[in-house]
């Protein structure tokens, strides 16, 4: 018999049920059904909730980042993460942060947008007049949708009204500004969005098809600021202020080009998506959130900015939306996600924006540091290797023909240098 993935009601049966099929059709062993039985922290019972067709968990490490101080809090960090080195370099950028005080982060209010798509209106500003004129009205429509947010002094704050230019002609698109507070809000603000679209097309000549979240949430973003003294910074025989002009060169290779910029960038996600996958969040709209903001003046940016002062110290800016929440989704099902949220004491979505947009400056910190010094390391390899080269008694022409050698094969040492002139002289170099 043929194997089919067409399996009618797969969803409907338990999870034994599943496994047994999916045993079946990949020729699993006992062994395989052993591990896919196992349970973690997130048991199946609550993870067949969660999500549809479930067999298992996926585990991934959870570590601890450390010497973060935020704002003058001190914070243990919980970070999910399957890469190695990523905890242990934000421990240690969070420790030369701390040298200058520490990270300085402020999130704004959480003002997420909906979008409401009004499309096939033959006059697109009048729309958009009406549709601001009835800005009361349909606020009122939205706030009705989620009392409970309502009363904790969220909801439906604002309209703004946009009129673009598509394939298919101009589309006028409202965005609900709503104040979602402690939660994410993608549920609350779709459920609003999909509720005003039908008074949208009322009181207009259009028809509504798509009402959703945005998740350029860029009403809804953290700055995240630190001091890193120079001292703090110097490495293995690198002064301070090489390192803080090394990052400076790297930082502005990013600013200058997208295909530095998107490694860059990856470097701050190691950190903030740890951090938001350890928490319950949804770390998929935290990078769409990430990439849209980071390319919003039509070029793909990096999302820190790097400095020297005045006195030759290094400053770090982080800017990014930073969509995350303490209350709906995973956050409040998923137990680890409590511990994690426990662990770090934090009481408001706002303070987690704070934290991670923190996190994400260090990481940063930390891989343009490495690459920095690692730059630096290799151009002083080479100078080192030219003097071995002169002591091992090389001249003119064979001298950079020694050290070139010695870098390559990584043995910058004078009984290898004499070897290597030898062997050139042999050939008659
Ligand atoms: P939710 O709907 O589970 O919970 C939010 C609700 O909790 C609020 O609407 C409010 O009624 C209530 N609440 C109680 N106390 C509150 C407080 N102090 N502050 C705010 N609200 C309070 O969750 P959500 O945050 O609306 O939705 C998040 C989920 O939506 C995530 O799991 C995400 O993956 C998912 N999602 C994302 C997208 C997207 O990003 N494009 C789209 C759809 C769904």
């Amino acid at each position: 018999m043929t194997k089919t993935s067409k399996i009618s009601g797969f969803y409907r049966k338990s999870i034994s049920e599943r496994i047994d099929i999916v045993k079946e059709f990949a020729n699993l062993d006992d062994k395989d059904i052993e591990l896919l039985k196992k349970e973690g922290p997130l048991n199946h019972e609550l993870a067949d909730k969660m999500i549809e067709n479930l067999i298992s968990t996926m585990p991934l490490p959870l570590g601890i980042a450390t010497n973060f101080l935020i704002n003058g809090k001190d914070y243990l960090i919980p970070m999910a993460i399957e890469e190695t080195s990523v905890v242990a370099a934000a421990s240690n950028a969070a420790k030369m942060c701390r040298a200058g005080g520490g990270i300085h982060s402020v999130a704004t209010d959480s003002i997420m947008i909906g979008q409401v798509q009004l499309t096939k209106v033959k006059d697109p500003y009048y729309a958009k007049m009406t549709i601001l004129s009835e800005k009361e009205k349909i606020l009122e429509i939205a706030n009705e949708q989620d009392p409970v947010l309502v009363k904790f002094g969220g909801g439906a704050k604002d309209i703004e009204v946009r009129v673009i230019n598509t394939l298919t002609g101009p589309m006028v698109i409202t965005h609900l500004l709503v104040d979602t507070k402690d939660a994410m809000g993608a549920n609350a603000v779709n459920t609003m969005a999909e509720a005003v679209a039908s008074y949208i097309e009322k009181i207009t000549s259009g028809k509504v098809y798509l009402r959703i979240l945005s998740n350029l949430a860029d009403r809804r973003s953290v700055r995240a600021r630190a001091l890193i003294p120079k001292e703090a910074l110097a490495k293995e025989g690198i002064s301070g202020e090489e390192v803080v002009d090394g990052i400076i060169e790297a930082y502005s290779f990013a600013a200058a080009d997208p295909y530095r910029a998107a490694t860059h960038n990856k470097g701050i996600m190691n950190g903030v998506d740890a951090v938001v996958i350890a928490t319950g969040n949804d770390w998929r709209a935290i990078e769409a959130g990430a990439h849209s903001y980071a390319s919003r003046f039509g070029k793909y940016e990096p999302l820190t900015i790097w400095e020297k002062t005045e006195k030759g110290d290094l400053v770090g800016v982080l800017e990014m939306p930073m969509a995350v929440g303490i209350i709906g989704g995973a956050t409040k099902v998923h137990p680890m996600a409590q511990l994690a949220l426990k662990i770090l004491g934090i009481k408001t979505a706002k303070e987690l924006a704070e934290v991670i947009g923190a996190v994400g400056l260090a990481q940063n910190l930390a891989a343009i540091r490495a690459l920095a010094t690692e730059g630096i390391q290799r151009g002083h390899m080479s100078l080192h290797a030219k003097n071995i080269a002169i002591m091992a008694g090389a001249t003119g022409d064979l001298i950079d023909l020694v050290a070139e050698r010695l870098v390559k094969e990584r043995k910058i040492r004078i009984d290898r240098a004499k070897e290597i002139l030898e062997e050139l002289k042999k050939k008659g170099k």
